[in-house]
């Protein structure tokens, strides 16, 4: 069977939906394209005097809307097609979740595990300088976010090269998202892609007549969860998933090895014991298994592939137990083993909604930058004011008092973190319902991926259609 390279995939999946979108073939064109592809080297002066010339990546995928978002990678796998395939995702993946950017994605090829933090600082900042040169980065113009291998060390320093060569931009924290709270980021932000995936799945299993299809009792309770890669998005997506979902995780792989419990591993620990000692393996009360790819093939409800993108592919699709699959990581299963797993009934909740929480959260933190205020600064003192006298005026006429207990919870105003959460809630509720709606409402549509992409594309084409073409 042939196998295709990432962006050839995405290119496959919008072809699969073009039909259902009633688009135009030369728009449908224009939107399937990468607009814009930056290659630069990033040089790195060595210890020993000489230097290591890096290779690094920028692309925007779709100008449609302004700025364009997306994250960056650092890996040794890095090249341009897999740059393209993400920007890609990250146009779709905006407009499912009605967050109001085209899609872009960035990347150097470096195992950053071989750099010092020092030399990690260097290759970030020139590799921003190159951005900035290029027209690459900027608040209006494309704004990058953390993503495998980076995350909000490197967009601080980000940050501050940009705002250190567009001195006195007064916007300029809105260049890059995902930066540390003290340093213009936003509460919430870390967690956002596990939180957004925990909301999804919570979204997904809350349809009785899809779980009754899939053999599986309604709600996300007590289901068994598989994650492979336990970095940000695995993390958050097991700790929460367990502890506000009641999901039970019972395997984890990591880069080397996997662990196994049926009973369940208690996420807590288990991140504790692997923030301590490096790795998930020696983690008491778990057996190791013989491959870290065994993980994946165990029987399961839900498996969260949440490292890289072609870990379910045509060589062991057909070993895949699981009846849902979260795409946490992008572009997880190949199309190959996509019609195999769509074969078995399996549900795949697509990484262009699935994964979505955190540029969601970047968004907010973007409109915060831009707002110069913390959410909740200006609202919280004036609601909690409301909240009691409301309780006084009940308690006067009534007669009857409110428990202290009661009264802290009702007049609680809210906190950056409670209205991101609840803003990511909203927008992962909304745009399920939209990519179901769509999957239900067509029967030829063959999953909630297709039915994903035609719900983006037609956004997007509704877009350009009423911008219309310049000049
Ligand atoms: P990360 O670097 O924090 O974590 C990735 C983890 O996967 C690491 O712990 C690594 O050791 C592990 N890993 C690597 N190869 C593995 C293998 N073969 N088997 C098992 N584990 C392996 O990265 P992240 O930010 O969590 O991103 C993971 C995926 O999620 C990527 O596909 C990324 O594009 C996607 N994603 C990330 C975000 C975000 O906000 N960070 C948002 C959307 C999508």
């Amino acid at each position: 069977m042939a196998e295709y390279s990432f962006f050839q995939g995405v290119e496959k999946y919008f072809d699969q939906a073009a039909p259902f979108t009633g688009l135009s073939k030369g728009l449908l064109q224009q939107i399937k394209g990468c607009n814009a592809v930056l290659r630069v080297q990033v040089p790195l002066r060595l210890d020993n005097g000489d230097i290591e010339v890096l290779e690094a990546y920028r692309v925007q995928h779709s100008n449609h809307r302004m700025p364009t978002k997306g994250g960056i990678r650092y890996s040794e796998d890095v090249n341009q097609d897999e740059v393209m395939a993400l920007a890609a995702l990250m146009t779709y993946k905006c407009a499912v979740v009605d967050v109001p950017f085209g899609g872009a994605k960035g990347g150097i090829k470096i195992n950053p595990k071989k750099y010092t933090v020092e030399q990690l600082e260097k290759i970030t900042r020139r590799y921003t300088a190159e951005l900035v040169r290029k027209n690459f980065i900027g608040p209006g113009v494309d704004v990058p976010a953390p993503d495998y291998g980076t995350g909000p060390r490197e967009m601080a320093w980000i940050a501050d090269t940009y705002a250190a060569l567009k001195h006195g931009e007064i916007d300029a924290a809105g260049c890059v998202t995902g930066k540390p709270v003290n340093q213009n980021g936003i509460q919430g932000r870390t967690e956002a892609t596990g939180r957004g995936v925990y909301y999804g799945l919570r979204s997904a299993c809350s349809f009785a007549d899809d779980m009754q299809t899939l053999g599986l009792s309604t709600g996300l309770a007590g289901k068994t969860m598989v994650i492979q890669g336990l970095g940000n998005v695995g993390s958050y997506t097991g700790l929460i998933s367990q502890q506000e979902g009641g999901v039970k995780v019972i395997a984890v792989a990591e880069h080397d090895g996997a662990i196994h419990n049926p009973a369940g591993l208690d996420m807590p620990s288990l991140i504790a014991h692997r923030d301590k000692t490096g790795s998930i393996l020696g983690f008491a009360g778990a057996t190791q298994l013989a491959h870290r790819g065994d993980a994946l093939e165990l029987e399961c409800d839900i498996l969260v592939p949440a490292a890289l993108e072609n870990q379910i592919n045509a060589t062991n699709a057909d070993r895949i137990k699981a009846k849902i699959i979260a795409e946490a990581a992008n572009g997880p299963v190949t199309p190959e083993a996509e019609a195999v797993l769509l074969k078995k009934g399996c549900l795949i909740i697509p990484d262009m909604y699935i994964n979505a929480g955190g540029v969601t959260v970047s968004y907010f933190e973007w409109l915060k930058n831009l707002s110069h205020v913390r959410f909740g600064r200006m609202q919280k003192r004036f609601e909690q004011n409301a909240f009691q006298n409301i309780i006084d005026t009940v308690e006067k006429i009534t007669g009857k008092l409110v428990d202290a207990r009661d009264r802290a919870i009702i007049v609680r105003g809210a906190d950056e973190v409670d209205l991101v959460r609840s803003g990511l809630e909203e927008t992962m509720i909304n745009a399920y319902e939209g990519i179901r709606n769509t999957w239900k409402s067509n029967p030829s549509i063959p999953g909630l991926r297709a039915a994903a992409f035609v719900y983006a594309i037609k956004k997007i084409g509704n877009d350009y259609l009423t911008l219309g073409v310049f000049p």
